[in-house]
């Protein structure tokens, strides 16, 4: 029982919007609800167009009927396309993996796919390779599709080879847009690494990241009106992307030692809801984690007191309405694993262990502190 403590922070409920559909080399394969969609309306386009894209193709007078011949031919489509895109991505988490860095997860929705990995590694040459093995890969697949189905007779068959083959053309060609998150943003980055930090890297690879998106958003608007929102996508990714590289590297040279408060104040769970109330007017602070015994069985904060009417609150008691879904830390961790749970989980708070007992807290306005120090600093260099 080395973890006794730890063990109460671990349960959490999450939104669920993705299904588990199964495990390859260890990571987790999710299939986000959005996909549904994407995969019906991909069948009804290519379904009911299918002699426009045959034209494209280069297949005259296919022998293919309207109906429901062609929405399966749809449906096989889609599939394709969503297979072509987990190839991509499990080359990205293979060789991500094989340079010892783990992949969290690959999750399959509507613009794709996104490997997430824990960190991204700091040498520009391994950043490259593992960015770089995607787009290869979709190319890879475009050939072989494209010698498939010229030797195809089968116009169905021809048919497939030959659309699968544009398509992966197209992830290639979109995935090298040199923006993030599209892995020609990282090659950027990394290219950029080269010469700079890597702050400095990110920063200007995001910047030429929002100026492609806005040519590509005014070259949207004489061509297709779809291509502005994938403009503004973009745009707005390279935003969040580059926001959220910095804030990561910032944080991850702070120790969670350094910024916990060392005096913490807590309660046990039989403590009534007015009793609490009293505890945050005398030491303001607006949240305790909840004891009993050696255990933290929970964090109360104002917000859940909040919930209860104004005349049980002699009578309900904290462990009635406190957080149990919390999530401990360790003084040795660094900020930017706070900073990662806080923003998937909303957490407004840590309690910190170690060796099994409580020895401070971290909050939110820790971190965005130790944030905005940080970013200072920077303008000095490395000499702080
Ligand atoms: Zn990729």
């Amino acid at each position: 029982m080395k973890e006794r403590g730890q063990e109460s922070c671990k349960g959490v409920n999450k939104m669920k919007t993705s299904i588990k559909i199964g495990k390859i080399y260890g990571i987790p394969i999710k299939l986000h609800f959005t996909l549904i969609f994407i995969v019906a309306l991909i069948a009804w386009s290519v379904g009911s167009n299918v002699y426009l894209i045959a034209e494209m193709l280069g297949i005259s007078d296919p022998d293919i009927t309207i109906g429901l011949e062609s929405y399966m031919l749809g449906v096989v489509i889609a599939v394709g396309l969503f297979l072509s895109v987990f190839v991509h991505e499990m080359a990205h988490s293979i060789v991500s993996i094989k340079s010892g860095f783990p992949v969290e997860e690959i999750s399959l929705w509507l613009f794709g796919g996104v490997s997430k990995m824990d960190e991204i590694p700091s040498d520009p040459n391994l950043e490259i390779k593992i960015s770089a093995v995607g787009p290869l890969s979709s190319l890879a697949i475009a050939f072989i599709a494209f010698v498939g189905g010229t030797l195809m007779v089968n116009d169905l068959l021809v048919f497939t080879l030959l659309y699968l083959s544009f398509i992966n053309f197209f992830l290639a060609g979109f995935n090298l847009i040199p923006a993030f998150p599209m892995d020609g943003g990282r090659i950027l980055r990394a290219l950029l690494a080269k010469r700079y930090n890597y702050v400095k890297a990110t920063k200007t690879a995001a910047t030429i990241g929002k100026i492609f998106a806005v040519l590509f958003g005014i070259l949207g608007l004489f061509i297709n009106i779809f291509l502005v929102l994938i403009a503004f996508f973009i745009y707005m990714a390279a935003s969040q992307e580059s926001q959220s590289v910095m804030v990561d590297h910032m944080l991850s040279r702070v120790s969670i030692g350094s910024i916990m408060s060392r005096e913490v104040k807590t309660v046990d769970p039989e403590t009534t809801i007015e009793e609490f109330l009293r505890m945050v007017t005398t030491h303001q602070h607006t949240g305790f984690p909840v004891v009993r015994g050696e255990r933290i069985v929970g964090i109360i904060t104002l917000n859940d007191a909040r919930e209860v009417p104004e005349n049980m609150i002699h009578t309900k008691e904290v462990k009635e309405v406190m957080e149990t879904d919390i999530v401990c830390l360790s003084p040795d961790d660094d900020a930017s694993k706070a900073w990662k749970i806080m923003t998937k989980k909303q957490f407004g708070r840590f309690p910190i262990l170690e060796n099994d007992s409580l020895v401070g807290i971290v909050t939110r306005s820790d971190i965005m502190q130790a944030f905005q120090i940080q970013t200072e600093m920077n303008k000095y260099g490395d000499n702080f």
